[in-house]
């Protein structure tokens, strides 16, 4: 989580996006909405005759799970490809409190809830962000073996079809509203290990198969810069554990990462300890030691139980929909700079795209065309385009040297600086400042970096930047 707040006031930036409260009720136990999306608009498709729009979903983390799901209430014929059912993705886990709301996650699949947010400078001065949390207020942890396999079972509840499958290929259709004819190997079949090589004919494809996707490639999508991520799970004495209850930690420094943060995030019975780079990825284990030492001595005597390494993505490819193909979540490149959060924004840009098909298809009921798929794009650009900046500038000024990371880390102990970042992270808004408290701030981040001896190069990087 990084400070919204603090980037206004350094480059007077001010946003607000948009919440969409599809539904406030928090439930508590494992339970599927009965309401159905009915959107009426006046659509150019031909009609379907006897038969209603069919659009495979290729990935089954939190992009597919609730595309599948919102497509398959919609009324549209759906097929979730999901490679490995008992996928455990490596993931800090952290969501949102927004999340658990507007997905209606049952509260028994959050493992923690974080009211203390330590962040932790190069000189190890710690601020504690959670001060101004209300009683309600957390970030949810969770495992994410768990959130996609429930996401996914709720999709299957909706209507529909999942296919454990690894989708290899798929064939452009060369004339309009022809089908697209998907390539897979099919593990449903218990009979043969290795799989069955099948096909399958959809109208449309939703490609939320993460980072390393296929569907983007299918599309001629281009790639994006990644961070690679490194991530293990340590499970440490329960005494240490107990410290860890609500708290997750966030080092920042050279020694831990050159252009990211390192991270203690608390798991249902460990902690996920981590680190990432764009720039150095040779360097990443020495940056895991550094975050390791950096924790070391709440973390001591602790058991490795897993390591792990994936992308994230830097920003968003160059296409993200192509005719009737669409990509959300990772495999579009939704994570935001400077916190890596990606759950969230796959979970909704799914839906999102899943509810342009439903209306440009009217329930299934007609063929729909690029121009359909292209309202989701506008929805999210609209909506998340000035968030991703601001979290983008915010990352080259704060990110970049350990003078500037001090001032970063002073700033963070600001009430009204902690106020503002977790409207924007928790609730995904940005609320009307106040202009007074806006010009104070300006003026503490000045004389922050001022301290830090880090005005002049930040400057300079802001400059580029603009
Ligand atoms: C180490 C690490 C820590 C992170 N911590 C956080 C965090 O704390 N909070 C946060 O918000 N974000 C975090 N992120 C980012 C977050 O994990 C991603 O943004 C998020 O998982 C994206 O969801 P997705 O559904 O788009 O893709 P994924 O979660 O990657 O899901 C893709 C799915 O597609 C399946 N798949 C892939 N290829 C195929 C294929 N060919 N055929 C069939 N299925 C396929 C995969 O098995 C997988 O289940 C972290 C990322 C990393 C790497």
């Amino acid at each position: 989580m990084a400070s919204i707040a603090l980037m206004k006031s350094f480059v007077g930036l001010r946003h607000s996006t948009a919440v969409d409260n599809h539904s406030t009720a928090v439930v508590t136990k494992h339970t599927v909405s009965a309401h159905k999306y009915c959107i009426k608009a006046s659509k150019s498709g031909p009609k379907l005759a006897g038969r209603n729009l069919k659009v495979a979903v290729v990935g089954g983390g939190p992009a597919g799970g609730s595309a599948a799901e919102t497509l398959a209430k919609g009324g549209v014929e759906t097929i979730l490809f999901e490679r490995k059912l008992d996928n455990c993705k490596p993931c800090g886990g952290a969501i949102p409190l927004c999340m658990v709301r507007e997905f209606e996650i049952p509260l028994d699949i959050i493992d923690r809830r974080v009211t203390k947010m330590k962040i932790i400078s190069p000189s190890n001065v710690v601020v504690d962000m959670g001060r101004i949390l209300q009683p309600h207020e957390y970030v949810g942890m969770v495992r994410r073996e768990v959130l996609d396999s429930y996401l996914r079972d709720r999709a299957a509840a909706a209507g529909a079809a999942v296919v454990n499958g690894l989708f290899l290929k798929m064939d452009l259709p060369e004339e309009k509203n022809a089908p697209y004819v998907l390539h897979y190997t099919d593990y449903s079949s218990k009979s043969s290990g290795s799989g069955e090589k099948k096909t399958m004919e959809v109208d449309a494809v939703i490609g939320a198969d993460g980072a390393n996707s296929r569907v983007a490639k299918c599309i001629d999508a281009g790639d994006y810069e990644c961070t690679l991520a490194f991530q293990e799970r340590i499970k440490i004495p329960d005494s240490k554990m107990k410290y860890y209850e609500n708290l997750a930690e966030m080092y920042v420094g050279d020694d831990v990462s050159p252009d990211f943060y390192g991270w203690v995030f608390p798991k249902s019975d460990h902690v996920a300890v981590g680190t990432g780079t764009v720039t150095h990825k040779a360097d990443i284990k020495k940056f895991q030691t550094a975050t390791r030492n950096r924790a070391q001595n709440k973390i001591q005597g602790g058991k490795i139980i897993r390591v792990e390494a994936h992308p994230i993505p830097e920003h968003p490819r160059r296409r993200r929909v192509l005719e009737r193909v669409a990509l959300v979540g990772d495999a579009a490149g939704y994570v935001t700079k400077c916190s890596g959060e990606g759950i969230y924004f796959a979970a909704k840009s799914g839906r999102m795209c899943a509810e342009a098909i439903v209306e440009g298809s009217e329930n299934g009921k007609r063929m729909v065309d690029e121009s359909d798929l292209r309202v989701y794009l506008e929805k999210w650009d609209k909506t998340y385009w000035v968030t991703y900046k601001v979290l983008e500038v915010l990352h080259k000024v704060f990110y970049r040297s350990n003078p500037a990371r001090e001032a970063f880390v002073e700033m963070c102990g600001d009430e009204y600086v902690q106020k503002m970042t977790f409207e924007s992270y928790l609730y995904k808004r940005v609320v009307a400042g106040n202009p007074l408290d806006d010009l104070k701030l300006a003026v503490k981040t000045i004389a922050s970096l001022v301290r830090a001896n880090a005005f002049g190069k930040e400057m300079e990087e802001l400059s580029i930047i603009n």
